[in-house]
């Protein structure tokens, strides 16, 4: 299992010969040096602290004439050492019969005879190691079961020991995906998807020895590869993409990968393969790139994410994370009716200014803050609506977005009737938009959160509607009350009849279902007259309003108040 990477010179194991004997020392080294790395001590003592040093040992060959200590007080000191090294195996070497059953007791895993024979010796060697590399390891469970490579927990522990032995390291982190998985899953099948794994785990297999790498596969479409330092990823992964595709008659699979080159061993394993990650993800949407390298710009960005997730907490005591609203208009009549607004975060960062969501979004999407975030605009937004009303006498009802994080906690319902209690609102008022996406993921469980919040009384806007791959007939068993088209369907709207066409589907999909329908993103005049005739309900867009401070906003309501009747939507 682990021969491909013991023919690199810098990969070489280490040996330490025990022996008083000079000829079996010379002979040892002579037969060793071609596959390890091979030390000498005379006695056991020295030996034992060479052993609990820092040098990390895969076997050690014991002469059992020892000048200073008898064979089986060495095998004992060595076995009950509290630095770890008691799990370097040990070969005895045996120049009588009758000697062995006391010696292998003692600890010893196998015993080498003279007069030396090459082959023998190599061949033990190599089984001895391959036991023990490391049954600690073996029983972490070494295997991904679908794909036959190392699984994420083996595999960052055999880096690790590779690591320490690496005496010129100049080793690579490599992440491939393949592109859109979940497509090609939903698409061809998941037999189809599991075969493409497994193929492509053959493949990054078979390429071992020439890239002098280890691999694994973390999850779904994920595989780590850790090797010595490549000249050409290009033609790597070129061939890794032919050889797949070659397996496929009509099917076509991309790959894509991220590479984090001379890794250093000053970190964690874990942090080059997040590095090698980061870069792979960046190029998720673009066509036109498979490599993307972890540089200077990446690392800026990890940096800049790791200061926002440090302080977040204090933002938000601070009063640096705002709410903006951005009203949304009922277009219905003869003249545009103020009818809702959008609550949409920002950060106003001391250090970098005015941040926009989609910077921090995702990033707290990935680490779970996303729920103190949230749970914080949500108050925000009550709390203004409960303003509005007290303040102006208009019942505004105010839409939040929901992550998808936040559909699995378990209490979502109940913040959200504590919300609208404590404020003294009706469920109406709120409305929670939750993306296309959300509902793809796990259908499951949005279903029922989103039925048990509709059946409260709050409206559900299914937001970026088209953004996604979910499809039309999903349309027809999810449960909401408004269908937000993507803002992406607007901005090429105007000109574009294929584009049109595609938004009037939609549009009868929406009247057939009894929802309404939101434009957002809208800009010009010529967009908003266009949507007005092909019967939208609702806009929202940078033609009416930007998100407005709510001082702003508070301005904008006055000029433009209109209490809203109680049960619209
Ligand atoms: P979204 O929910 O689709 O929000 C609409 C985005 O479109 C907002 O960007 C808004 O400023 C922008 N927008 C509105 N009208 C126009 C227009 O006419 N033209 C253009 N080009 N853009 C327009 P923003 O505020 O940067 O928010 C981006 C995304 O961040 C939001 O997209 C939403 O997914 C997310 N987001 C914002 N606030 C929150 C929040 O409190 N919680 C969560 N979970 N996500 C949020
Ligand atoms: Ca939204
Ligand atoms: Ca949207």
């Amino acid at each position: 299992m682990i021969t491909g990477i013991r023919h690199s010179i810098e990969l070489k194991r280490r040996i330490l010969v025990i022996s008083p004997h000079e000829d079996h020392r010379r002979e040892l080294e002579k037969i060793l040096s071609s596959e390890y790395k091979v030390e000498n001590v005379t006695g056991g003592r020295e030996a034992l602290r060479k052993l609990s040093g820092l040098s990390s040992y895969s076997l050690c060959i014991l002469d059992l004439d020892l000048p200073d200590m008898k064979a089986e007080e060495f095998l004992y000191q060595h076995r009950h050492s509290e630095t770890g090294s008691s799990r370097i195996p040990i070969i005895a070497i045996m120049d009588r019969y009758g000697h062995e059953a006391p010696i292998i007791r003692a600890g010893a895993a196998d015993f080498i005879r003279t007069p030396f024979q090459a082959e023998v010796i190599l061949a033990r060697c190599e089984r001895i190691i391959d036991l023990s590399v490391d049954k600690r390891l073996i029983r972490m469970a070494q295997d991904d079961p679908l794909t036959g490579l190392y699984n994420r927990n083996f595999f960052f522990e055999y880096v690790r020991q590779i690591e320490k032995n690496l005496e010129n390291p100049h080793q690579d982190a490599v992440v491939i995906n393949i592109e859109h998985f979940h497509l090609v899953n939903e698409l061809y099948g998941r037999e189809f998807g599991n075969q493409s794994l497994r193929l492509l785990a053959d493949i990054i297999r078979s390429l071992k020895t020439r890239m002098d790498s280890i691999a694994c596969r973390t999850d779904s479409d994920c595989f780590y590869i850790y090797c010595r330092r490549q000249t050409n990823y290009e033609a790597l992964l070129e061939e890794m993409s032919r050889r797949l595709n070659a397996s496929f008659r009509e099917k076509r699979i991309r790959l894509r990968a991220g590479v984090y080159q001379d890794v250093n061993p000053a970190d964690d394993p874990e942090e080059w393969f997040d590095r090698a990650k980061k870069a792979c993800d960046r190029i998720r949407q673009d066509y036109t790139r498979h490599i993307s390298y972890y540089d200077q710009k990446l690392h800026e960005k990890a940096v800049f994410e790791e200061r926002l997730i440090h302080e977040l907490h204090d933002a938000l005591e601070e009063k640096r994370i705002q709410v903006y609203f951005q009203p949304k208009f009922d277009i219905t009549g003869e003249s545009p009716k103020l009818h809702s607004a959008e609550a949409l975060v920002r950060w106003n960062h001391p250090e970098f200014g005015m941040i926009p969501p989609d910077r921090f979004i995702p990033l707290f999407e990935a680490n779970g803050l996303i729920l103190t975030l949230d749970r914080y605009v949500w108050e925000q937004a009550a709390a203004e609506a409960r303003r509005w009303q007290d303040e102006f006498g208009v019942r505004l009802p105010v839409s939040v977005n929901v992550s998808h994080i936040d559909i699995y906690d378990e209490t979502l319902d109940a913040e959200f009737d504590a919300l609208i209690r404590k404020y003294d609102l009706t469920p109406d008022l709120l409305h929670l938009e939750i993306t296309e996406s959300a509902y793809a993921e796990n259908s499951e469980r949005l279903l029922s959160v989103v039925g048990k919040l509709r059946e409260k009384g709050f409206r559900i806007e299914m937001d970026d509607f088209g953004s996604g791959y979910s499809s039309l007939n999903m349309l027809s068993v999810i449960p909401f009350d408004v269908l937000k088209l993507d803002r992406e369907f607007i901005r090429n709207l105007v000109g574009n009849q294929k584009g049109l066409r595609m938004v009037k589907l939609i549009l009868d999909i929406s009247r057939d279902l009894e929802v309404r329908c939101v434009a957002e993103g809208v800009e010009t005049d010529e967009e908003y007259k266009l949507l007005k005739e092909m019967g939208f309900d609702i806009i929202q867009g940078f033609y009416f309003s930007r998100p407005l401070t709510p001082g702003k906003f508070d301005q904008f309501l006055q000029q433009h108040r209109m209490p809203v009747p109680k049960g619209s939507p």
